[in-house]
């Protein structure tokens, strides 16, 4: 039976992703209101071996080397994955044994200024960390932290992390209508992430029932308008696979997507997977057929794309 993994789970960011949660339901520093996992009942800053490491790196060794076909092993799950103090050996332990599988680390970022965790995550390929409100007044709103944390400390924080990780970094908003949505807000929100400078936004919302009565999705021309207002920063696509809908990579709108994040100049292939939301496989795809109708050029050897002119 498996205690810390679940899934594979097919991700269109991530392609097949394998979940690692090392918390105790449910550990967090924040009690977001748009939790999918319902309310925090260990509210917390303290780090610490909340689930032993060894017994997570066997039933990962069980797990992996069995031939899995995954593409990313990714540490979420109920909680916040950095208050894991093992969370730094487990990432190694990856790099050392199956280099040939990406790790993510999906955070809400209230840790990433700690010169500890930044070091235990700076051989993952991607973190994402969350950022939902820029002030004080959305952040305690919207995320309920842990008593001491303040917005401006994990901004900062989370810049800090930026400067020294060498990996990608996606940032996602959750967008909740009425809580951080408002020009003030969003404009607090673009200041952070211009310091931040993260690869790509994500702007995410509600899909399914919140804990909180009241949190709704927004609509979609207000999704895209909020994505607008971040502008120059690169927003990842804000669209859904519909039932039915032709494979990603076959699809005019994806093509002009990326056409769009390629007008700032050359990129890598795993750059512009995290800028387009489409995973690396099938981004391949899509780029080998984008050069064969001279749209684009794509050095496989490399992983280095640009706009053909
Ligand atoms: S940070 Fe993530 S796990 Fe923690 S309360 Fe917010 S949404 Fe839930």
């Amino acid at each position: 039976m498996r205690r810390f993994l679940f899934g594979p789970v097919n991700s269109r960011r991530l392609g097949r992703s394998l979940g690692i949660d090392l918390l105790p339901f449910k550990t967090c520093s924040l009690d977001c209101i748009y939790c999918e996992c319902g309310w925090t009942t260990d509210k917390t800053l303290q780090r610490g071996e909340l689930v032993p490491t060894s017994a997570v790196l066997a039933e990962l060794d069980d797990h992996l080397s069995a031939g899995q076909e995954i593409d990313y092993v990714t540490f979420s799950g109920a909680g916040e994955p950095t208050l894991h103090t093992g969370i730094g050996v487990i990432i190694g332990h990856m790099k050392q044994h199956y280099p040939q599988f990406k790790v993510a680390v999906l955070t809400n970022g209230t840790l990433l200024g700690d010169p500890m965790v930044q070091a235990q995550l700076t051989r993952a390929d991607l973190v994402v960390p969350s950022l939902d409100g820029a002030t004080e007044a959305a952040f305690r709103d919207i995320c309920r932290p842990a008593a001491g944390l303040a917005v401006q400390s994990v901004i900062d924080g989370i810049a800090s992390f930026r400067r020294g990780f060498p990996g990608l970094l996606l940032l996602e908003i959750f967008v909740v209508p009425g809580k951080n949505d408002s020009p003030a807000e969003l404009a607090a929100l673009k200041r952070a992430a211009l310091r931040i400078r993260p690869d790509a936004i994500q702007l995410n919302s509600l899909d399914r029932p919140a804990p909180f009565p009241g949190v709704t999705p927004p609509g979609a021309d207000h999704l895209q308008s909020i994505r607008d207002t971040f502008h120059p920063l690169p927003v990842q696509a804000v669209r859904r696979r519909e039932k039915g809908e032709p494979a990603p990579w076959s699809n005019a709108v994806v093509f002009a997507e990326i056409l769009k994040a390629l007008e700032r100049g050359s990129t890598t292939l795993g750059r512009l997977s995290v800028v387009s939301g489409i995973r690396e496989g099938d981004l391949a795809k899509t780029l080998a057929q984008m050069a064969s109708q001279a749209l684009v050029h794509y050095d496989s050897d490399s992983s280095q794309v640009r706009l053909r002119h």
